[in-house]
């Protein structure tokens, strides 16, 4: 059987699924999915189940998805100079925003994902040997109708994506913060949120239909001990991106006109290319084959942790209720997709 944390060599792609509880909104609404006791496996009202690496249950907290879920696999991964990418998958509302961040990123209940790899990260940095020496580094932007925006630097202007052959696709200009300590981590986490939020304010729902990405750029250099060899110092470069993606609820028809339409079918492409590249990547015949990593800007720059010695965690979040049904089976057959 598989270890929750740790990822066999050959899989690229682990696929989790967070349910979370009924919101008081919703309180009236009948369930129109369960999460089985086996942990693995959704299960429709008619019936119909489907299985995945995971399955969190509506009481499952924040804790035991981080430890259970495999991001520690993945901060050790980066820190190790591979790229890792963990994504926030669902409808609006789903929780994506709660499990990435957490209601209050400050507090040990609430933090999510994000606070918790970051804590993770600077612990092993601590608990590592004196003669190598990490720098870390990071970045937070976010993808609007197929534009990047720096949430570090929010200037308005859109920042080109360019490729250079030692560094593969990257953003050109990106503010990009040197963090000697957690707390450094913690306040550009916070930093983007707020700028985040503002963007959403100024425009309608804008949060909800934008990608944000936030990277932590991990580099190590080994330099050789006293009594040690000659050789150079051994230099490595690994990254760890936590996204959290657009809401991926249909526009309705009536409402997608002009600049709403533009931005819906950026999204619905965006989400579509992510979903295309993974599948591809799952399957063993297509895996060598073309992947549309240049088909959106998103996939552009986490190509190196889709393919190659990268590694992803999708987290696919639904809500149980019966009304969200439709949404949640889109979510559930896309992260289906990805296995
Ligand atoms: P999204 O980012 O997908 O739009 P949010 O993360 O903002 O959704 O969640 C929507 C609402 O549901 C918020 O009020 C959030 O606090 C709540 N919520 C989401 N997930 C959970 C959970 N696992 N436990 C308790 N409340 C949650
Ligand atoms: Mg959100």
């Amino acid at each position: 059987t598989k270890s929750a944390t740790t990822l066999r060599g050959e899989e690229h792609v682990r696929v989790v699924v967070r349910v979370r509880p009924l919101a008081a909104r919703e309180a009236q609404d009948a369930r129109g999915l369960v999460v089985l006791d086996d942990m693995q496996t959704v299960q429709l009202m008619d019936g119909k189940t489907m299985t995945y690496d995971r399955v969190y249950g509506e009481s499952t907290s924040q804790a035991d998805l981080f430890e259970d879920s495999g991001v520690l696999a993945l901060v050790n991964r980066a820190i190790a100079g591979y790229s890792a990418t963990v994504f926030a998958f669902g409808q609006t509302g789903s929780g994506k925003t709660f499990t990435m961040t957490g209601p209050d990123a400050a507090t040990p209940a609430g933090a999510g994902v994000i606070p918790r790899a970051l804590r993770h990260l600077f612990e092993l940095i601590a608990l590592a040997p004196p003669e190598i020496k990490y720098t870390v580094r990071a970045g937070y932007l976010e993808i609007y109708n197929e534009q990047v925006q720096d949430l570090l630097n929010p200037s308005g202007a859109a920042l080109p994506v360019r490729w250079r052959r030692e560094r593969g696709f990257y953003v050109e200009n990106l503010f990009v913060v040197e963090c000697e300590v957690l707390d450094d981590c913690l306040a550009v986490l916070e930093e983007g949120l707020r700028n985040r939020t503002t963007a959403a304010h100024a425009l309608n729902e804008r949060s909800s239909r934008s990608h944000s990405v936030l990277t932590v750029y991990i580099e190590s250099e080994e330099v050789a001990g006293a009594e040690g060899g000659e050789g150079p110092p051994t230099q490595r470069f690994g990254k760890i991106s936590f996204v959290d993606l657009a809401g991926s609820e249909r526009v309705k028809e009536s409402k997608a006109t002009g600049e709403m339409l533009k931005e819906s079918s950026n999204i619905n492409q965006s989400l579509l290319v992510l979903g295309s590249c993974i599948s591809a990547l799952a399957d063993p015949k297509k895996k060598n084959g073309h992947i549309p990593y240049r088909d959106s800007k998103l996939t552009k720059l986490l190509m190196d942790s889709l393919g190659g010695n990268g590694i992803a965690l999708m987290i696919a979040c639904i809500s149980p209720a019966q009304p969200s049904l439709p949404e949640s089976i889109q979510t559930l057959r896309y992260a289906a997709r990805a296995k």
